[in-house]
């Protein structure tokens, strides 16, 4: 099968690595009907425009009828890489960004969004701020703009907050995970579950494992350790 990639992709010249990792993955998407590509390829290759023209192909040329909405997310790690796309792409693609109200500097409050809206508890609802808080929101209006574009990026742990909070984050037909290698971690570090040693033997009574593996010390949590948590709580807590 031969795809005509050179129409979508964002630039005048296609390196051949760019060009044999877009057609891996539109073979292994399409063709070979897989649901996930990983592509490894160096510093410099230019991985970004890989994961844009596999997007712009897919969804101008394959109709998919599942419960996906149009479009793709990209996810990033790290914010300066989320700041690139917007450099590369946001003007020509009309590619979109959000950040978390915290990350967001707001020039109208002079601070960023959490501190600005923290603020705005104790202020008065006559205040310039107010009414620029409520009506003309440039935070508000970026959200909205993030949802809505074809091709919008965003940071993992935004991300990750976003869609387990707000609901308005929905599956799309493609996900593009920048450094994706970072993926396992990224994903175990948004819950963490910390269990010592201290409070296993001392407080409730627990014998701690003789050899912590992972396999073993999951298997302790479940067989010892969570059924020994729950009695004491419910023995704490029931006086009250
Ligand atoms: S105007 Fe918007 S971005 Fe600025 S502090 Fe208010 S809510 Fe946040």
């Amino acid at each position: 099968m031969s795809y005509d990639i050179k129409k979508y992709f964002p630039y005048a010249q296609i390196r051949e690595q760019q060009s044999l990792a877009i057609l891996y993955a539109l073979q292994n998407f399409l063709k070979n009907d897989k649901r996930f590509v990983i592509i490894e390829a160096g510093t410099g290759v230019g991985k970004s425009a890989i994961g844009l023209t596999v997007s712009k192909y897919i969804h101008d040329n394959y109709h998919y009828n599942g419960d996906y909405g149009n479009g793709t997310w990209y996810l990033t790690t790290q914010k300066i890489l989320q700041d690139q796309y917007i450099k590369d792409f946001g003007q020509s693609e009309k590619m979109r960004s959000v950040k978390s109200a915290k990350n967001h500097a707001c020039t109208s409050s002079g601070t960023n969004c959490k501190e600005g809206q923290m603020m705005l508890r104790n202020s008065d609802k006559k205040d310039n701020q107010w009414r620029k808080c409520i009506f003309e929101c440039p935070y508000k209006k970026e959200k909205q703009e993030f949802l809505e574009s074809w091709d919008s990026v965003a940071n993992f742990s935004y991300f990750l907050t976003e869609t387990n909070s707000s609901g308005k984050i929905k599956p799309r037909k493609l996900l593009v995970i920048d450094e994706a290698h970072n993926t396992e971690s990224v994903l175990s570090n948004f819950v963490e579950m910390g269990i010592s040693q201290y409070f296993a033997e001392k407080i409730i009574k627990v014998k701690w494992p003789a050899k912590v593996t992972p396999v073993n010390f999951v298997k302790w949590v479940l067989t010892d350790y969570y059924p020994k948590l729950q009695s004491q709580i419910l023995f704490r807590v029931a006086p009250f």
